[in-house]
């Protein structure tokens, strides 16, 4: 049984050799309110409680956090295991630290084991997106890696879905952040529960070659370290055999036995310079037999985690191959601790989740998307989950949705029959609203019951996945068609009113067939339906088919209108209205009003030119203008329209700049009675020298009239210009 004494010695020498820094009086202020907190709990081994946190945070400590990740792992267990409030943490240790413990005990909550493969890559994205904190996976990886170390302690069964999620999730994370060496752990230690007798069988043939492995190894380094003495290079170099899984997995790929598998042994070379990393290399090549294509340099190219090295592969006089690693003591670092080594370098500051520590995360998260076959799939980084979230249900299967999905989404996605049995919906078993917003490891639950009478409309605006509207509009469009008519009509007379036409759908013959076939509906009323249940926009409906009833109801009109009359045509401005009617093309004749239908203003209305006695003015639609296409009387029929109320005459004034004579002015008011206008005034006024104005004020009715009348003006003897005067 181990005890406490012995992992508080071990953590307070980490955090000495690895956070010289630390505030040591709120680290043990944690252990003792820690240590309080689990006063009734023990191990599974029957030690006290502590113990587990008190690992954790040495080998949080060991990864070169900061405090807080040590507070953290110190009271990580603590609102999962005792009466521990968020706030109570927070009071004592900082709202980071809360929120730490907080994210590891959401991790721990949620439930990363499953037997289905594809779920994988989701559950390790969830495992990202739910901790926003990178250093909370750091934590949760910490707190596997010692509950792994102490799984002998567990029922089997637990051991191995303890360790299938181990190798499924924790070793491919821990890989993926860099950190090779707890990566390396956590497979040794799953593949010991999930195949023991491999397991066994490589550790039974490491062991029994031990001493000769041994032998082997320091005669190399001893080789390797002599040749750089006498080089002066400084190094720290030693060999060690490949991890158990690592072999295991050689073996597995290569399908070849124990015995006829060679390269497991590796050496590590650890200088203090680049540029000696290149010299170690030459003096390697130089002691042994190189293996041909096996070189790989890793310090120009890094590998997607940041892992920098160069690897060769050489053949020493026993004809044993081995692998040599040359490496700077800080590409060690990253290679053994992988992202936590960041913190490792931030000497002396205590690192926190600032924006500078995200932004390197998201750097090497992202540069994994070009991550070779052999590491695992598809990229990982916290903020690529940004649109999607992940939630169980209550049997902890991993569900992956649209940002801002609801309850409404979720049970579409379980299944459709649950989506349109649903009365309400629990969230981590307290009764939510169903278009309450989900997060990250939401436990949900979706109450559902036989007399549900099946989605509501609103839904279609409430969810967010198109799955789930799918399903709805599916139900909508099966189980409610009367309904999905009357609806969809609505909305699609609605829509023709809008855009300006009869509500109505045509019934027309031969527009009707027409329109539907458009629209690839049969009838009227299945259009209606799947406006209804959302299988199409009335807008969409309506745009598309709102040309062709435009044509068509145009050409019905010019049907009904007589085809030489264009009474829409703009008007024309310099015709005379004779009893309010003005006759296109016509100069004021005689106009009289047919007994026939007596017209009057406002009415439409043909012109008929009588024998004799002008124009004879019908409204359009009277039955005696109905033979107005005969060609015989065609030229007989003209536009006319009624004066235009705001054609009111207005005053002008044209000043006459003339040469003085007799009979001038009489002239000048000739002109304007024969030009039809009404004179208002007329006067004439002698300048020295000859001349004269002559000011003539009258009444027009646009400037048209005006400009011909100064023209005719203009016209007069001795008139030499005019101007436009005021009246
Ligand atoms: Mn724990």
């Amino acid at each position: 049984m181990e005890t406490f004494e012995e992992h508080y010695a071990s953590l307070h020498t980490a955090l000495e050799q690895h956070l010289p820094g630390a505030d040591m009086a709120l680290i043990e202020k944690a252990i003792r309110y820690a240590d309080d907190k689990h006063r009734s709990q023990l191990r599974k081994d029957g030690s006290p409680y502590i113990i587990h946190p008190l690992a954790v945070a040495q080998i949080v400590a060991e990864m070169g956090l900061d405090t807080d990740s040590v507070l953290g792992a110190l009271l990580h267990d603590c609102i999962e295991d005792t009466d521990t409030s968020h706030e109570e943490i927070e009071r004592l240790f900082g709202t980071t630290v809360a929120e730490l413990v907080e994210g590891v005990t959401k991790l721990t909550r949620a439930n990363f084991s499953t037997s289905e493969q594809e779920q994988m890559e989701n559950l390790r994205k969830m495992f990202m997106a739910m901790s926003k904190d990178i250093r909370v996976v750091l934590i949760k990886i910490a707190d596997r890696l010692h509950n792994q170390r102490t799984m002998q302690y567990q029922t089997p069964e637990k051991q191995i879905s303890k360790s299938r999620e181990t190798m499924d999730v924790y070793a491919p994370l821990a890989h993926r952040l860099g950190m090779q060496r707890i990566k390396m752990e956590l497979d040794d230690l799953a593949l010991k529960y999930l195949d023991p007798d491999d397991y066994q069988k490589i550790t039974d043939h490491l062991n029994a070659q031990k001493e000769q492995d041994e032998a082997f190894m320091r005669s190399i380094q001893a080789q390797i370290t002599e040749r750089l003495a006498s080089v002066g290079i400084h190094n720290t170099t030693y060999g060690r055999i490949k991890h158990v899984y690592s072999i295991y997995h050689k073996m597995q790929v290569q399908g070849k036995s124990l015995d006829e598998l060679y390269d497991i042994y590796a050496f590590r070379v650890i200088v203090d310079t680049i540029p000696d990393c290149y010299n170690v290399l030459g003096h390697i090549h130089d002691l042994f037999n190189l293996v041909p294509g096996r070189f790989k340099d890793y310090i120009s190219t890094p590998k997607p985690n940041m892992y920098q090295s160069l690897h060769t592969t050489v053949i020493g006089r026993q004809g044993i191959p081995f692998e040599v690693q040359i490496r700077t003591w800080e590409m060690h670092q990253t290679a053994e601790y992988g992202i936590a080594a960041h913190w490792k370098y931030k000497q002396g500051g205590q690192g926190s989740g600032d924006e500078k520590d995200f932004e390197w995360v998201r750097r090497l998260l992202e540069s994994q998307q070009d991550t070779d076959a052999e590491d695992y799939v598809e990229s990982l980084k916290i903020d690529m989950f940004d649109d999607e979230v992940f939630v169980f249900t209550p049997k902890g299967r991993v569900v992956s949705l649209p940002t801002g999905s609801t309850p409404i989404d979720f049970a579409y996605a379980i299944h459709s029959g649950v989506g349109n049995a649903m009365i309400g919906a629990k969230i981590n078993n307290r009764i939510a609203n169903i278009d309450a917003k989900l997060t990250n490891g939401d436990i949900v639950e979706i109450l559902t019951s036989k007399s549900a009478k099946g989605p509501s409309r609103d839904w279609l605006n409430i969810c967010r996945s198109n799955q789930a509207r799918t399903k709805i509009k599916q139900w909508f469009k099966k189980e409610k068609r009367e309904e999905n008519i009357v609806h969809g009509r609505s909305s699609f007379e609605a829509e023709m009113r809008r855009a300006g036409l009869p509500p109505a759908a045509p019934s027309d013959d031969e527009l009707s067939p027409k329109l539907l076939k458009k629209l690839s509906f049969d009838s009227w009323d299945d259009l209606y339906a799947a406006i209804g249940y959302g299988g199409l926009t009335a807008t969409k409906a309506v745009g598309r088919i709102r040309d062709d009833i435009t044509r068509a109801l145009r050409q019905k009109e010019e049907e009904r209108t007589p085809k030489p009359l264009r009474v829409e045509e703009p008007v024309r401005l310099n015709r005379h209205a004779v009893n309010g009617v003005i006759v296109e093309d016509i100069d004021s004749c005689m106009i009289k009003f047919a007994k026939c239908c007596t017209p009057v203003p406002g009415d439409a209305i043909v012109g008929f030119i009588t024998k004799g006695f002008g124009v004879s003015v019908h409204r359009a639609d009277c039955p005696n203008t109905a033979h107005r296409d005969d060609p015989a009387q065609a030229a007989r029929w003209v536009r006319v329209r009624w004066a235009n109320l705001d054609e009111q005459p207005f005053d002008t004034t044209l000043e006459l700049d003339c040469i003085t004579r007799d009979g001038l002015v009489l002239d000048v008011a000739t002109v304007i009675s024969t030009a039809h206008v009404h004179l208002k005034e007329l006067n004439a006024k002698d300048l020295p020298g000859n001349k004269s104005i002559v000011t003539v004020r009258f009444e027009v009715k646009n400037v048209g009239e005006l400009e011909s009348i100064r023209a005719k003006l203009l016209n007069i003897r001795d008139v030499m210009g005019s101007r436009r005067g005021q009246n």
